[in-house]
């Protein structure tokens, strides 16, 4: 059989996961081609760690050779643009043809869409801005934290929660629990609107269980840092002595300027196969707009949420429909929806959310109580990510397997 080219755009979750998948079910006749512009790979939720000084930065990165098998080749340049027409893709070291592409770039981060926000604020979204957060909390000696969601959607719904809880755990092991107020601003009506009212309310009291004033349906419409205060829309100025934004994200730029994305700027793919308009194209994780069923206004439908959980179990679907076309066989793999969310609740422990995305009418979620198991999850998952390919990495995936099972859970490693 003539080889193939797996051309895969972006080497974060979804496009690490596609990449080891195919090389692993595919002859080395065929080609799988990563291109990714860093050449090394920060796990994202570790962030929050960083944030709070239980990581130091060299613990939540790894060389990106180091979690991709042999046989893929990793080709480190900036993406300029994709040409589905003429099946390419061209970057800083030059054009790359493809058979079939997977579109795994994420989202970008776009403060400047909030005027004052750059300037006023600190972020654990970066690597580089987690440090500078870091360091700004370790400087503050009292005042108005404020955790704000300026725009819709961003990634890993639980996050800013998360956020605002390790904070305020923070402060309080330093002594300064009376000195320090944390309040979470976000433009949703509940925290984790497609979770539903009761997850939703849950994660209010844990909130308020850490003295954290929750403020739901705040648009931030911009920042006067000179005089340290929040304009929301339709309120009276909000004052901050120090603000921790989740920046608005946007659709990767190379998918707009090739026409992929629709009105949202995210690109739309078929919910269970993951194809975008163009049959040899996929897209997953967070560069894509995918409906669930329901509404969390009369006007405004479901969107899955932007988190890792999706992208990896988005590139295991992907992954074995390119071989079975590649082997010429009708694919039955389909993304069903389901996902999970370790919520990291500071002092070492943590919630757990699971479900299925897409049960109709809403998404059917259940929620287990808080509890150091959880925190202790997201920690073996972690080690288990960063670990290069070897004995190590299949000893902890057959830790957290076993483990999952044990205990009842959807774990897939
Ligand atoms: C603080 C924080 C905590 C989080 N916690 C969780 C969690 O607990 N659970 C969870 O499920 N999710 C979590 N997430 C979300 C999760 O990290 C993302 O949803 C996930 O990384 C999305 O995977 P992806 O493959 O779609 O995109 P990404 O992982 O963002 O990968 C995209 C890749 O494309 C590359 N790229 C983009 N454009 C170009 C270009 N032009 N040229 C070359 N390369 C390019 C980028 O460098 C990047 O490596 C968290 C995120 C943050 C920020």
């Amino acid at each position: 059989m003539e080889g193939k080219t797996v051309l895969i755009l972006g080497a974060g979750v979804g496009g690490i996961v596609v990449a080891n998948l195919i090389r692993r079910k595919l002859p080395r006749s065929h080609r799988v081609v990563l291109v990714e512009r860093n050449k090394n790979h920060v796990f994202a939720p570790s962030l929050l760690w960083l944030m709070v000084g239980d990581r130091r930065p060299e613990n939540i990165v790894a060389p990106l050779r180091s979690l991709v098998r042999n046989g893929v080749d990793v080709v480190h340049a900036e993406i300029n643009a994709i040409n589905v027409e003429r099946r390419q893709v061209d970057t800083t070291l030059g054009a790359h043809s493809y058979d079939t592409l997977v579109i795994a770039l994420g989202s970008e981060l776009a403060p400047d869409l909030i005027p004052g926000l750059t300037r006023g604020s600190y972020s654990f979204y970066e690597f580089e801005e987690t440090k500078r957060l870091r360091q700004a909390l370790l400087d503050f000696k009292g005042g108005e934290v404020s955790v704000v969601v300026s725009a819709l959607p961003y990634k890993c719904p639980g996050a800013p929660h998360e956020a605002a809880m390790l904070i305020a755990g923070f402060f309080r092991k330093r002594g300064l629990k009376e000195k320090v107020s944390v309040r979470l601003y976000t433009p949703e009506p509940q925290p984790m609107p497609v979770a539903g009212p009761q997850l939703g309310e849950a994660v209010k009291q844990m909130l308020a269980s850490k003295g954290i004033s929750f403020h739901p349906s705040h648009k931030l419409v911009s920042v006067d840092s000179d005089n340290n205060s929040l304009l929301f829309e339709g309120k009276d100025p909000v004052p901050f002595d120090l603000l921790v934004a989740i920046p608005p994200h946007r659709g990767p730029r190379v998918a707009r300027d090739a026409g992929l994305v629709n009105e949202s700027g995210w690109i739309p793919v078929d919910r269970h196969t993951l194809k975008t308009k163009y049959d040899n194209v996929y897209a997953i994780g967070d560069a894509t707009a995918i409906r669930m069923p329901g509404r969390w206004k009369p006007d405004v439908p479901m969107m899955l949420p932007k988190a890792g959980v999706f992208a990896h179990a988005q590139a295991e679907i992907v992954a074995q429909r390119i071989v079975d076309e590649i082997d010429g066989v009708t694919s039955k793999a389909e993304f069903c929806g389901p996902g999970y969310c370790m919520l990291e609740a500071g002092e070492g422990s943590a919630g757990f959310a699971f479900g299925d995305f897409f049960a109709e009418p809403s998404p059917k979620l259940e929620l287990r109580n808080i509890g150091r198991a959880w925190h202790f999850g997201k920690v073996l998952f972690e080690q288990w990510w960063l670990a290069p390919f070897g004995l190590k990495k299949s000893l902890l995936g057959a830790m957290i397997t076993v483990g999952g099972r044990i205990i009842g859970l959807p774990v897939k490693t």
